[in-house]
């Protein structure tokens, strides 16, 4: 069995190829390196059921031999990268989407979007289930990430409806975990990596809004159980255990062993006050469920940020530009 990952060389693509290499599978990845690393696959350099193509999704391609599936993860995915990269984030889940789609079509493969829990937007349903709409800003800063998704979800369903494309549909909530890009910017790895260099932690607003953390071997877990089911979804995939900033800012402190200066940034504009999965769905049709709660999941992220500090990496966080919350308008 043959499969393509995009998005290979991220975070999530690269514990995917683990997990379908360690399942038996021949893996193609593809990867750009627009947000991705190379170490993040450097272990598999002697690995002969792996190959990777450098190239952009969102340019034309095929992949030579059999495929029986395709997991599309190809895209930008923390907030300071999308907002850095708005056109190529909007490219890759439209153009990109659609050319993987056709490799599907070719293939006859089953084809797994990585979809997000953005595209309920700043939710005014809590807990999210699946068959909520959601309430996104189409011209904020944002909507350049929750749109793309959007159309890419509009995009597999057209695909399953038009061609009978054998496709699901995962939706993502905030996960993390070892190979998260120290400087990509999202909120654990920017607390992990400040509290490791003993600098105050970036909390944007009052740190009052909340988010489901998932550690990465639970989420794995569940999109691979969501690629071997014959199960379309859209699938919630998160863990519903939901903290607030500051809650996720003290617990980082207590497992770094530092002390808590906080620095209050401005709250991003669109940025969503709550977010939890309804997993019911996943739990009924998958039958799974995430085993790893939050603190156990940061004593297994941490011991990786420090491993890029004592190896000498240039570690650090970055956090986003303080433009003034205009709603997304110009100020
Ligand atoms: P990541 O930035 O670590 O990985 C994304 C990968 O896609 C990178 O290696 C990047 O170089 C590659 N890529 C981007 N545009 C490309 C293009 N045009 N052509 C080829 N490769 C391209 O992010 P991640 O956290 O691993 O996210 C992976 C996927 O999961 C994304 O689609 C993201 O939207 C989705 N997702 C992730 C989370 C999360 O919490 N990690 C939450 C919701 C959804
Ligand atoms: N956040 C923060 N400090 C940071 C980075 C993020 O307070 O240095 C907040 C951000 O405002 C949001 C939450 O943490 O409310 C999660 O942000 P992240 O960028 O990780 O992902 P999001 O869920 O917004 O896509």
């Amino acid at each position: 069995m043959r499969v393509l990952i995009t998005g290979a060389a991220g975070f999530l693509g690269s514990h995917l190829v683990d997990r379908f290499l360690a399942d038996g599978w021949e893996v193609v990845g593809v990867d750009n390196f627009v947000t991705g690393a190379r170490e993040n696959l450097a272990h598999l350099a002697n690995e002969a059921r792996f190959s990777l193509m450098e190239h952009d999704v969102t340019e034309p391609f095929d992949v030579e031999g059999r495929l029986d599936g395709i997991l599309h993860f190809a895209s930008p995915a923390s907030p300071v990268d999308y907002l850095e990269l708005p056109i190529e984030t909007l490219k890759v889940g439209g153009q990109g989407t659609h050319n993987v789609l056709e490799i599907a079509r070719r293939h006859g493969a089953r084809f797994l979007l990585a979809s997000t829990s953005e595209v309920y937007g700043d939710p005014k349903f809590h807990p999210q289930p699946e068959n909520y709409w959601g309430n996104v800003n189409p011209i904020g800063p944002r909507g350049v990430y929750d749109e793309a998704k959007r159309y890419a979800e509009a995009l597999t369903m057209a695909y399953r409806r038009t061609y009978g494309l054998d496709v699901g549909i995962a939706r993502i909530f905030n996960t993390y975990g070892p190979r998260v890009r120290p400087g990509d910017g999202r909120v654990v790895s920017n607390f992990i990596v400040q509290s490791l260099r003993d600098e105050a932690l970036t909390v944007y607003g009052t740190g009052a809004q909340t988010r489901s953390f998932c550690y990465v071997t639970d989420q794995i877990d569940g999109l691979c159980r969501l690629f071997g089911a014959s199960c379309v979804g859209p699938v919630n995939i998160g863990n519903p255990n939901e903290f607030t900033i500051l809650e996720l800012a003290q617990l980082v402190v207590e497992e770094t062993g530092n002390s808590l200066p906080v620095s209050y940034l401005p709250l991003p504009p669109d940025d969503p006050i709550v977010r939890c999965p309804d997993i019911s769905m996943a739990r009924l049709k998958l039958g799974w469920t995430p085993k790893i709660n939050l603190r156990m999941g940061l004593r297994k992220t941490i011991p990786y940020f420090r491993g890029l500090m004592e190896a000498g990496r240039d570690v650090r966080s970055r956090t986003l530009p303080i433009t003034g919350n205009t709603g997304g308008l110009p100020a």
